[in-house]
C-alpha cells in the first residue's frame, strides 16, 4: 500500500477535488519502470491540474497530479534502468494525462526518465523541477543565440516565481547583470540574494507602450509572464537581442508589433519543456548541476507534504508562491 493525492470528480457539479488516499500497487497504470517517489514539487501547471476543472489539462478522473518527480527505480523492464538508480522525471504530460508524482509510487516509460546527474539529489532535483529545468532551457537558448555577459543586462520577468527565481540564480552565477521584474516589492532582498543586480517594479512594464520601439535596454530576457509585458519588453531589446518566451502568468495574448523583429533583429525564442528531446534534457540537467549554486537553490525551498498540495495549488495560481515548493511525499 502507498499514499497518493487523488483528484476525484463530483458527477453532479462536474468539479474535481483532492484527497490523500491509500492505494494498492494494482492501482498503478502500466509502465516500464516503477519508481519509489521521494520528492515532487508545485509548478504553475500543477496549480491548474489541481483546480476544480483541471485547468483544461486533466482529461480523466480519478487522477493523480504532479508533473514532476524524483526518486529511486524499484523495478525495470528496460535495460537502461535497474533497481536502485536515481531518476528524475519532468514533462511528457505526466501529472496531466498520465499518473503523476503526488504519489509514493509511479510507473513511467523509460523514455520519460533522466538519470539524476552527479551532484544533485532527489530533493534538490525537485527544488529545480519543471520550473527550474525550463529556466535552464531558456538560458541555454539565449546562449545558443549568442548571449554573453558583456552584451548587457538580462531581464527576468515573474522573477520571484519558480522559473524566475531559478533563472535569476543561474544568470547571476554565470556573471550576467540581472534585472528582476516583480510585482511583489517585499521579495526584493530575496531576489538580490539570488543574484539580481536591480529590481524592476512590475508596474513599469505591464502596460503596452504607444511606441513600438523604446530605448535599447536589455541584451536578453527570460520571460515567464507573456501578455502585455512580453510585448513591451520586445520593444526595449537591444539590437540582435533575444527573448526566451517561457510562460503566460500574465496572459497568453501578445499585443505586439513586428517592428522590433524587423528594425532591431530581435529574436523571440519559444521554450517548451514538456516534449524536449532526451539529449537536450540531459544537457540541461548537467548544466543545472554545475551552474545553479546549491546554496541559492536552498534559499528558494519551501518544504511541504502531500496534504498541503490543494492549498499550494490555489496559491500558485494567485501568484502567491515564492521560489520553489519541495514536496516530501513520504
Ligand atoms: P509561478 O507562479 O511560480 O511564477 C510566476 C510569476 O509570475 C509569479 O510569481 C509572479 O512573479 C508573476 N506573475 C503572476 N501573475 C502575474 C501577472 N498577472 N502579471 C505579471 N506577472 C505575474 O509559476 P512558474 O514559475 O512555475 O511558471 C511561470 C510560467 O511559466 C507559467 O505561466 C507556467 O505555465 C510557465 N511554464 C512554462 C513551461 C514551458 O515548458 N514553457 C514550463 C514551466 C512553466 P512576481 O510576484 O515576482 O511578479
Amino acid at each position: 500500500m502507498f499514499n497518493a493525492l487523488v483528484m476525484e470528480k463530483d458527477e453532479e457539479s462536474g468539479l474535481a477535488s483532492a484527497s490523500v488516499q491509500q492505494l494498492s500497487q494494482d492501482a498503478l497504470p502500466h509502465g516500464e519502470v516503477t519508481v519509489a517517489v521521494e520528492y515532487s514539487t508545485v509548478n504553475y501547471k500543477d496549480g491548474l491540474c489541481m483546480s476544480p476543472k483541471g485547468g483544461g489539462l486533466v482529461r480523466a478522473y480519478p487522477h493523480v497530479p504532479g508533473i514532476d518527480y524524483a526518486g529511486t527505480v524499484e523495478v525495470s523492464s528496460d535495460d537502461r534502468y535497474k533497481p536502485g538508480d536515481k531518476v528524475v522525471l519532468t514533462g511528457w504530460r505526466v501529472g496531466e494525462a498520465h499518473w503523476g508524482g503526488y504519489s509514493q509510487k509511479a510507473n513511467a516509460l523509460a523514455d520519460w526518465l533522466v538519470p539524476l546527474p552527479d551532484g544533485l539529489d532527489a530533493r534538490q532535483a525537485m527544488a529545480v523541477g519543471t520550473a527550474g529545468f525550463t529556466a535552464m532551457l531558456a538560458v541555454m537558448a539565449l546562449e545558443d543565440h549568442g548571449l554573453t555577459p558583456d552584451h548587457g543586462p538580462v531581464l527576468v520577468t515573474g522573477a520571484a516565481g519558480g522559473v524566475g527565481s531559478v533563472a535569476t540564480a543561474i544568470l547571476g552565477h554565470l556573471g550576467y547583470e540581472v534585472a528582476a521584474v516583480t510585482g511583489r516589492p517585499e521579495t526584493g532582498e530575496y531576489l538580490k540574494a539570488l543574484g539580481a543586480a536591480t529590481i524592476v517594479p512590475r508596474a513599469d512594464l505591464n502596460e503596452t507602450s504607444k511606441r513600438p520601439l523604446e530605448a535599447e535596454t536589455w541584451a536578453g530576457c527570460v520571460d515567464a509572464v507573456g501578455g502585455a509585458m512580453l510585448a513591451r519588453v520586445l520593444g526595449q531589446m537591444k539590437y540582435g537581442g533575444s527573448v526566451a518566451a517561457v510562460g503566460l502568468a500574465g496572459g497568453a495574448a501578445l499585443p505586439a508589433t513586428v517592428i522590433p523583429f524587423l528594425l532591431r533583429g530581435v529574436n523571440l525564442l519559444g521554450i517548451d519543456s514538456v516534449m524536449q528531446p532526451y539529449d537536450n534534457r540531459v544537457r540541461a540537467w548537467k548544466r543545472i548541476a554545475t551552474d545553479l549554486p546549491m546554496e541559492k537553490l536552498e534559499a528558494m525551498i519551501h518544504p511541504a507534504a502531500l496534504s498541503d498540495l490543494p492549498q499550494l495549488g490555489a496559491d500558485i495560481l494567485q501568484g502567491q508562491v515564492k521560489g520553489r515548493v519541495v514536496v516530501d511525499v513520504n
